[in-house]
């Protein structure tokens, strides 16, 4: 790899002795990381079905390194939302904001989703995720990824993040800023942040960063946590953009890190007057010392304080003949309601169940309200593959017990590749809805009638 002159120049000294070992590990190919969706299925689990070599990471524990190079992104179960592959040091960041079920949690800067996904994760689907992206051609990539890991507790947006904090204010107990950046941790992967890489990048990266996190501050709730990552090695993206926040901002504290394989911050590469010892709490993944490319993670936490009321939305619950076209289907196709506490919603012909704890979503940009649970056709509900994504065999009464008209598939059966591909298929039995599964994992919808079943599998999204 042909690295910048400049950077190289910098790296060599700021990392000294070990510069060696760090540019001989550019030169390796970039290592592929596989993370478990454990709202679907426990590692143990996902380990017996898929027939790939995997290790487990020592930074969080539903992450694996991928040995060997099999199309892990082209597998029946990659399509269910058993698992999403993420580079491995990005694994870090979610285990360091560390949320809890049952928290309002915001990601700020979160398309395509790796991250926001891992966080639903570890809410066990509990509380509210706010995923917020603000480039509007991004939230596409944010929302399929979220559906395939069938999240219900979540809302995506498309707002600023000033915006957001205006109409909000500091109500969370989680906030994550993973800030654009200048991309020099993904040089192995992306030769497009090699290709764009100056100085001057690093510094309009490190103005934006310290403007963002001011931001992501005004959001965070008393005694809440806000977590910082880059994915970049230079330290003014890094160090030196928490050495600013915290010289404006008293009320917030850096906490320790125990990322297993992380190596500390570095506050000595900082000018003596930034240079605060505390920042050695903060975290670099280095790829010469683990398997995975570079990332910075910094974990804050606000002082206590009186607590702040959080807007609530004032939603109007869905007309009655929406409410009685979904209670048929759930009636005729599921056996039982997977949304049964929540309120049901509508935006033009679309049903949504919102999230059970909600948040004023007056006048902020929305993608996804909730979790989109299908479309009334002339007055009869089609469902969604949101919907299918988000049943689980975890549910109460377990999808094992459900009613649901369904049809299994082996991940290898010929059956499911052509329904992937987007092909009706021949299959004998009752007309209606048709839940197709592999392994037991929903996959999508089918519809029968006449013994074919037509394929409702989202054009977008079939193989070809
Ligand atoms: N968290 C994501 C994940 O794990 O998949 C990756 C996020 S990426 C590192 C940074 C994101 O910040 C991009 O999606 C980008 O569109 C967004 N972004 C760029 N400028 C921004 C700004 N000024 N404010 C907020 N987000 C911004």
């Amino acid at each position: 790899m042909t690295l910048p002159v400049q950077f190289a120049q910098r790296m060599r000294a700021l990392l000294d002795v070990e510069a060696d070992a760090f540019l001989a590990a550019l030169e390796q190919p970039p290592r592929a990381g596989l993370r478990v969706n454990t709202l679907k299925l426990a590692p143990d689990h996902l380990l017996d079905l898929l027939p790939a070599s995997l290790t487990p990471l020592p930074w969080c524990p539903t992450g694996f390194l991928v040995q060997g190079d099999e199309p892990l992104g082209k597998h029946p179960y990659h399509a269910a939302g058993l698992y999403y592959l993420q580079e491995p040091s990005a694994m870090a960041v979610a285990e360091a904001l560390a949320p809890r079920p049952g928290d309002l949690v915001l990601d700020l800067a979160a398309a395509p989703g790796g991250k926001s996904t891992h966080l639903a994760s570890l809410m066990g689907d509990e509380g509210l995720l706010v995923a917020n992206e603000v480039e509007t051609s991004r939230t596409r990539a944010l929302a399929e990824n979220l559906e395939r890991w069938g999240v219900r507790q979540a809302v995506i947006t498309n707002d600023d993040p000033r915006r957001l904090a205006e109409r909000w204010g500091p109500v969370f107990d989680r906030v994550l800023v993973d800030a654009p950046c200048s991309g020099e941790g993904m040089f192995r992967k992306s030769p497009a942040a090699l290709a764009q890489w100056s100085e001057k990048l690093v510094e309009g990266c490190s103005l934006r960063q310290r403007r963002l996190l001011d931001t992501a501050a005004e959001l965070v709730r008393p005694g809440g946590w806000l977590a910082y990552s880059t994915c970049t090695f230079a330290p003014e993206e890094n160090e030196a953009v928490i050495a600013a926040f915290l010289a404006r901002h008293a009320g917030f504290e850096l906490r320790p890190l125990t990322l297993t394989g992380a190596a500390l911050g570095r506050p000595d590469w900082l000018p003596d007057e930034l240079a605060r010892p505390d920042l050695s709490h903060t975290a670099r993944l280095w790829p010469h010392r683990v398997t995975g490319e570079g990332h910075f993670v910094a974990l804050l936490q606000r002082a206590e304080g009186p607590k702040t009321m959080t807007p609530r939305a004032k939603v109007k619950d869905a007309p009655r003949p929406v409410r009685a076209a979904w209670r048929a289907f759930v009636q005729a196709t599921l056996g039982m309601d997977p949304v049964k506490d929540a309120v049901l919603t509508t935006r033009g012909a679309h049903v949504y169940a919102l999230p059970t704890k909600a948040l004023d979503m007056e006048r902020v940009k929305t993608v996804r309200a909730g979790l989109w649970l299908g479309t009334l056709e002339r007055g009869r509900f089609e469902p969604s593959h949101s919907l299918a994504l988000a049943l689980r065999s975890t549910d109460e009464e377990g999808l094992e017990g459900w009613e649901a008209r369904r049809l299994d598939f082996a991940p290898d059966d010929d059956r499911l590749r052509r329904y992937l591909q987007g092909h009706p298929l021949e299959e004998p039995g009752e007309a209606g809805w048709v839940l197709m599964t592999v392994s037991g994992y929903p996959i999508g919808w089918g519809r029968r009638a006449q013994g074919i079943i037509k394929n409702f599998y989202p054009k977008g999204l079939r193989w070809h």
